[in-house]
């Protein structure tokens, strides 16, 4: 994802490069990554960081996994390219699909699609609900809604679903099919007094009168991230989801799991799904299907949805989509592989294991008179600066202070994601103790610096 600002406090939506196909400043030299390693990466000097990120939350099983390098090199060998179109396809392609069939468990799934990215799952599930819609004869029913701060994506349709301005503004987005709801941040958006299930409920009645106000038959799917990502990372209320599963599900209207950042152990569970009883119609996958040694996303529709697309009764026509590297043999070889790993090294079971040092670790912090909120779960974290403790007394956005964090902690060998005020970090699963050790001592380093800038 490209919202939010980068280190040095460039906006990462603005970053073209000169000569590069990539999104680096155009005015200061790039921090260039040479070689990866656990949970480090090492730049062109030899400097070594702790990656913070796991890369853009997806390099779950680390830097250097010799496993996902034999099993490319072995499809590379064998088959390294055929395609998926005109019932034609290739073995890891079907294993895989079968695979995520079989894994995902907290609502049945019946088909699997394959597309580059999250982007263009995101992009394709909008295609299939269209279609789905088409086929029961209720073309009218096309709206999406998502949530404020939400992160889905950045072609044209999964832009328009994210919930950022910045990924709105100069490109005439959303397109006018998509609404946005209240973002589930607790802290940020309670009203005074109000408990957190109070909220919840609030934000379900909130939901259910956009849609009344829209028209029940004109709004086809709800689409979000168990926990948002680049958004902020932001869990909800632990009953948000039942109450607005409960309004999604009295207008017919589907559900679409984001699960892009959340699936495969980040929160704790195998999918975010789990972890907030959410049953989804459609799920999106893409970054640690792969662990990010190959670009790969999915899309896993259920048996209701796929019956209709597929039904003999449906006059429709093919459902034409589809891309020419759907199905990759080789990503698909790398992402069964990476799922034989999670699996081999029960690793939602270490996650939980090791995720108290993480997150008892950093919320240790919390009394900093800079912080506002430290929040997460699992592996993925959100550290957010404020005055005050109030998240109604932010700190002048010229002052910088997120970025400046950043800084430091670059500084000091830590690489982090800063959007604004807030610092995002979802480590690869494999972190090891000592490693989060070293994290946690950087941030402390990092923070003490900071309040010490502040004050001044
Ligand atoms: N959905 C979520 C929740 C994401 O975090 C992202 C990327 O960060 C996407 C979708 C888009 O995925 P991609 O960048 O692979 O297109």
């Amino acid at each position: 994802d490209i919202s939010g600002t980068d280190n040095k406090g460039f906006k990462g939506h603005d970053m073209l490069a000169p000569f590069t196909a990539g999104w680096q400043s155009t005015d200061v030299d790039p921090l260039i990554i040479e070689k990866s390693e656990g949970s480090h990466v090492y730049d062109m000097q030899g400097r070594k960081y702790i990656d913070t990120l796991a890369g853009l939350w997806c390099t779950a099983l680390g830097g250097n996994e010799p496993r996902l390098v034999d099993a490319a090199t072995k499809q590379l060998n064998t088959l390294p390219f055929y395609h998926s179109f005109w019932n034609r396809t290739t073995k890891p392609s079907l294993d895989l699909a079968k695979e995520l069939l079989d894994m995902f468990t907290a609502k049945k799934m019946a088909k699997a699609f394959f597309t580059n990215s999250g982007s263009e799952a995101n992009d394709t599930q909008v295609k299939l609900v269209w279609y789905y819609n088409n086929a029961l004869g209720r073309p009218n029913k096309k709206k999406f809604i998502a949530r404020a701060k939400a992160y889905h994506g950045s072609t044209l349709i999964s832009a328009s679903l994210t919930g950022l301005p910045a990924l709105h503004q100069n490109f005439d987005l959303p397109a006018p099919f998509v609404l946005h709801t209240d973002c589930p941040h607790y802290w940020r958006y309670h009203l005074p007094g109000e408990t957190e299930e109070e909220f919840s409920t609030r934000l379900a009645k909130n939901l259910e009168d956009l849609i009344l106000k829209e028209g029940p038959e004109t709004i086809a799917a709800f689409i979000a991230e168990p926990v948002m990502g680049a958004g902020g990372v932001i869990p909800p209320p632990a009953t948000y989801f039942d109450k607005i599963q409960a309004v999604v599900k009295k207008y017919d209207i589907l559900f679409i799991a984001d699960e892009v950042v959340c699936a495969f152990g980040r929160l704790g569970t195998m999918f975010g799904s789990d972890m907030y009883n959410i049953k989804p119609d459609l799920v999106t996958l893409a970054k640690a299907l792969s662990s990010a040694y190959m670009p790969i996303g999915a899309v896993l529709v259920s048996p209701e949805v796929s019956d209709v697309i597929h039904s003999q009764s449906n006059k429709l026509g093919s459902f034409s989509h589809g891309f020419t590297y759907s199905g990759h043999p080789v990503a698909c070889a790398v992402a069964l592989e990476a799922i034989k790993i999670y699996k081999e090294r029960n690793m939602v079971e270490r996650v939980n294991r090791i995720s108290p040092k993480f997150q008892e670790g950093l919320k240790a912090f919390s009394d900093s008179p800079i912080i506002g909120e430290i929040r997460g779960l699992g592996l993925i974290l959100a550290t957010e600066f404020a005055n005050n403790k109030s998240p109604n007394d932010p700190f002048p956005p010229e002052w910088g202070v997120g970025a400046y964090f950043g800084a430091q902690c670059q500084k000091n060998g830590m690489l982090v994601r800063v959007a604004g005020d807030a610092i995002m970090m979802s480590p690869p699963f494999v972190v090891t103790p000592e490693e989060l050790d070293e994290l946690i001592s950087i941030y402390g380093k990092a923070l003490r610096e900071t309040e010490k800038r502040v004050e001044e």
